[in-house]
């Protein structure tokens, strides 16, 4: 067993090396635009932003030929307005986020920008218009103040922490030894989930794009700095087109239309009153959410008596 300790250490340290290399390196190209699964056209254009209104045109796509995840998916989301994709996981949520910044290109149909194709447009001008607040979310090995900055460089310090005050990570980083020169990222302090997920938030909010995307914002958080940060998230959101992927539904009632997503098609759709009146799939997630708030608070008030 000492004989296969070594090398399984050293095995170890050589991953991490590497994962830090390639970390490094994406930094260095830019997480963003290194990807070969897509390439711009030669003479690509840059996408021109006039109001913002997103379209989804019967698009497929698959990752692996084998296993087609979106069938022929189509819905609007018009300028300024905000529109909700809810579903089981694996239903294909993120992947409508992931080809809407044109991670990859769909098999087939299109998606548009206020008419332009975005598989016909530079890569970094549809990047500049969309913000991401993605799921897990990387970090750079850097500063926070260098990682929440890069939603816009150029920002002045009074820029960033404005917008760390907004996404209800200011305080805490006033806290750090270090403050804002605090090194994140695999070599400096491990943030968790929660306070990753609000460095973006902070970074989408400086960044103040036209088109939001907010894939289970919050889903790392705890239900009150989830109501906390929520606040910040609407008031971006306001007069920007938003598409946002819901974990929680209590917080998309408001949304101009909710697609309820199943296995990669479009289930059902409407507003919030409307689905709840269908009583179908929308409907039964809402009373389970319901079931489970209702069992989170009982358990919270135990709790609490303790
Ligand atoms: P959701 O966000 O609705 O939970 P996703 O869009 O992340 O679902 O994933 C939809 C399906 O695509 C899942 O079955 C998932 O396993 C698969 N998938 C996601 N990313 C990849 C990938 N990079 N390669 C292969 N399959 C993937
Ligand atoms: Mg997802």
């Amino acid at each position: 067993l000492m004989q296969l300790s070594v090398p399984l250490n050293f095995i170890g340290f050589i991953y991490r090396e590497i994962r830090q290399g390639l970390t490094d390196m994406e930094q260095m190209f830019d997480l963003l635009t290194v990807r070969q699964e897509v390439k711009d056209d030669p003479d690509a254009p840059p996408l021109t932003v006039t109001a913002g209104a997103i379209r989804f045109e019967n698009v497929r796509f698959a990752y692996d030929p084998e296993r087609e995840i979106l069938k022929g998916i189509s819905f609007d989301v018009p300028a300024g307005s905000s529109v909700a994709i809810v579903g089981p996981s694996g239903a294909g949520k993120s992947t409508i986020s992931r080809l809407l910044f044109r991670f990859y290109d769909t098999s087939s149909g299109q998606i548009t920008i206020d008419g332009q194709n975005i598989a016909k447009v530079s890569q970094h001008s549809l990047r500049a218009a969309i913000g991401i607040v993605p799921q897990d979310t990387v970090l750079f090995n850097d500063s926070i103040a260098y990682n929440i900055a890069y939603g816009r460089p150029g920002a002045t310090e009074a820029e960033v922490y404005r917008a760390a005050a907004l996404a209800q990570i200011g305080n805490f980083i006033e806290s750090l030894p270090d403050g804002y020169k605090t090194m994140v990222g695999e070599r400096g302090l491990k943030l968790s989930g929660g306070e990753k997920q609000r460095v973006a938030i902070a970074r989408t909010i400086l960044k103040a794009p036209p088109i939001l995307v907010l894939d289970e914002a919050t889903s790392a958080l705890d239900t009150h700095t989830e109501q906390e940060i929520q606040g910040a998230l609407t008031l971006v959101s306001r007069e920007r087109t938003t598409l946002t992927i819901a974990h929680r539904l209590s917080t998309i009632v408001d949304a101009d239309e909710i697609i309820v997503l199943r296995a990669g098609e479009i289930a059902e759709r409407g507003t919030h009153a409307s689905l709840l009146a269908q009583r179908g799939l929308y409907a039964e997630m809402w009373s389970m959410q319901r079931e489970v708030d209702e069992a989170e608070e009982a358990l919270e008030r135990a709790r609490a008596a303790d």
